[in-house]
């Protein structure tokens, strides 16, 4: 299994690691600061160093779906350029859209504790993000504009908390999106709390206070079905 890095710390841009196997073009190492997508949020993307200093891009980073095993997609890359199985290597984010979807990700718990009503799905992108709630009325674009920059400025510290599965159970109105299931399996849940503001287990990348998320404005209010809205955030700069 692969050291999820970025679980503890956002942050870290860059890690050693050492290669556990080679998957066609894709590498699997024993630690790493890539995010893989899921969640609702797309795997980041990079590069690696070999030891002798070539790059080798990492296009996306995912789960196997019949493993689980964390892939660095290597997409394009010639097989005798990925590195083999013992190599030593450095991994490094492209950190300057990583920290978008930092971000665009907080601002979706922003989003969430501002519509009182479940939340059925939702996606990011680079520098785009919507939530679908189940919700007969409509939004105000304006109006949640102006709630959302208000979040965001005041700056709310972010804090990850983990919990026991069994905690959790014993609190199920934590649980926000009833799409995303938090990972129950692993006996701990990843609790993350925007303090004052929202408190939800998720899995994703967040930004250490949601002042750093920047300004924002409501893109489109969607009717999608009876008791559907879906609500898209951009960034306003
Ligand atoms: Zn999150």
């Amino acid at each position: 299994m692969t050291r999820e890095l970025f679980r503890e710390d956002g942050y870290l841009r860059e890690c050693d690691a050492v290669v556990s196997e080679v998957r066609g073009n894709a590498i699997v190492t024993d630690q790493t600061v890539f995010y893989p997508t899921g969640g609702g949020q797309p795997g980041d993307s990079g590069q690696l160093l070999r030891a002798d200093g070539a790059a080798v891009k990492v296009t996306t980073a995912c789960k196997d779906a019949q493993d689980g095993a964390l892939l660095h997609v290597c997409e394009g890359a010639a097989a005798e350029d990925l590195p083999a199985t013992g190599a030593a290597v450095k991994l490094q984010l492209d950190w300057p859209r990583r920290h978008r979807m930092m971000r665009m990700h907080s601002c979706m718990h922003m989003l969430c504790a501002l519509i009182a009503a479940p939340v059925t799905g939702g996606q990011i992108s680079d520098g785009r993000g919507r939530l679908d709630f189940d919700l007969q009325e409509t939004v105000d674009k304006e109006e949640l504009t102006q709630k959302l920059n208000r979040l965001i400025a005041e700056n709310h510290p972010m804090e990850i908390k983990w919990i026991t599965a069994d905690e959790l159970r014993a609190q199920p109105q934590l649980v926000r999106t009833m799409s995303v299931k938090p990972p129950l399996d692993s006996g701990r849940v990843r609790l993350v709390h925007f303090h004052g503001v929202d408190l939800q287990p998720c899995g994703g990348t967040h930004v250490a206070a949601s002042g750093e998320i920047g300004a924002v404005r409501v893109a489109k209010v969607e009717k999608k079905g009876k008791r559907n809205r879906r609500v898209a955030v951009v960034f306003d700069e």
